[in-house]
């Protein structure tokens, strides 16, 4: 893969801090079942959360394929550390930063760029997932105030935000075309956030339930006009599959790093394993993977980055890429033997962080029915 001479040293920053402050110690993490502040604070410390932000809101203004470099190394050392960024930068900041006005940027933006402030991004409802268009969180507009009712689900970081940005409907009865989004303070009266617990990976992140009731948000944290809302959040939802594609290269990478070194180091009938073709086919069927998933990540980000149609791509590269990091994980813990199956290494830890990469930012079979519309409309 060709990189610039900034990117690569961008990408020997984050290795080197995932390297010391991510590998030695995301597997402590993973037990706690709690958001891991540390390291937030520390992906903060070195300029991620504000990656891609404007610079005179106290970003770095950077692309895409920035971000994405970022990401990967984040996701290679510990793929929990990666979706508290996500969900802080690439879906809440991003949104801010892509459709708030000057006033709400002086206000909110500057903060979530330093990690000052972290951000979540409130969609999915019980009711609503893959068919967003359904939501039936309601905003009635009283006055200087629009009152919020209802809840929403799974929401990565809720538990931790200072702010929300929540998609919600003018009348509950009307269609997409009523969704508003609006800045919510975390600690606005009449919103409950409840983490849940249980989730099988990506444990040291939170997912959370977050119920409005008759929670008042000022007219002024309305992003956008009214009715805006849903072809923002599908605008941000596109750019962000860029983010988890590349989360899913890393996860894989990392996978690929665990297996080879272990299989230079584990002998069976008097030989490493790597001596053995069945363990080489599978590390060149891993690396070949990886790889692939990468580039077509980047093409995606590069697309992006220049300012043309790149939807289609980034739908491409987030299933590629979500269904690769399961079956290199898989594969990787395969080549672990008996000892992958077991609590207590990375390697179990990434083979259950990778499975959530196919159901969020929109299910395999969601990226199918979009890839499908779009390369159908291409022959038209
Ligand atoms: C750990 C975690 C973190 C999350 N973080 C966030 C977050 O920060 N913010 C947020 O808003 N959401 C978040 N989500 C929600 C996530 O985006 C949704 O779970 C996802 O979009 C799927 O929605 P659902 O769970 O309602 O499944 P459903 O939509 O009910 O889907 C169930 C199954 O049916 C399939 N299906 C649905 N419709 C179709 C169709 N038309 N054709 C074919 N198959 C279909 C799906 O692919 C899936 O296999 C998170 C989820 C998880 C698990």
């Amino acid at each position: 893969m060709i990189f610039t001479e900034e990117e690569r040293m961008l990408q020997s920053t984050v290795r080197n801090f995932a390297v010391q402050e991510l590998i030695p110690n995301a597997l402590e993490a993973d037990k706690t079942e709690d958001f891991w502040h540390e390291s937030f604070n520390k992906m903060a410390d070195i300029g991620l959360t504000g990656i891609t932000v404007d610079s005179q809101f106290g970003g770095s203004g950077a692309g895409y394929r920035q971000a994405a470099i970022a990401i990967e190394e984040i996701a290679r050392g510990d793929a929990s550390s990666s979706v508290n960024l996500i969900a802080h930068l690439s879906l809440s900041t991003s949104t801010l930063n892509e459709f708030g006005n000057q006033d709400q940027k002086q206000k909110y933006l500057r903060n979530m760029a330093s990690g000052k402030s972290i951000g979540a991004w409130a969609l999915t409802e019980p009711g609503g997932g893959s068919d967003a268009a359904s939501i039936s969180t309601t905003a009635t507009r009283d006055g200087d105030d629009y009152v919020l009712n209802g809840s929403k689900m799974y929401i990565t970081n809720a538990d931790v935000s200072d702010y929300m940005i929540v998609y919600a409907k003018l009348d509950k009865e009307a269609d997409y075309k009523s969704i508003t989004a609006f800045i919510v303070e975390s600690n606005t009266d009449g919103v409950t956030i409840s983490p849940l617990k249980g989730k099988l990976g990506m444990r040291s992140s939170t997912a959370s339930e977050v119920i409005f009731d008759n929670a008042k948000v000022p007219v002024e944290n309305r992003l956008g006009d009214e009715g805006s809302g849903f072809k923002n959040a599908m605008t941000i939802l596109d750019s962000s599959r860029i983010s988890i594609a590349a989360q899913c290269v890393g996860i894989g990478q990392g996978a690929l790093d665990l297996a080879i070194n272990y299989a230079k180091n584990r002998e069976t009938f008097n030989k490493p394993i790597t001596q053995h073709q069945a363990i080489q086919f599978m590390i060149a069927d891993m690396a070949a993977a990886v790889h692939s998933a990468r580039v077509v990540t980047m093409d995606a980000a590069t697309l992006k980055d220049s300012k043309l149609p790149f939807s289609n791509e980034a739908s491409i590269a987030k299933l590629i890429a979500s269904e690769m990091c399961i079956d290199v994980t898989n594969k990787a813990l395969q080549v672990h033997g008996g000892i992958g199956y077991f609590k207590d290494t990375n390697i179990e830890r990434m083979f259950r962080d990778a499975r959530v990469t196919t159901i969020y930012e929109g299910t395999s079979e969601i990226q199918r029915l979009i890839v499908a519309r779009q390369t159908l409309q291409q022959y038209q």
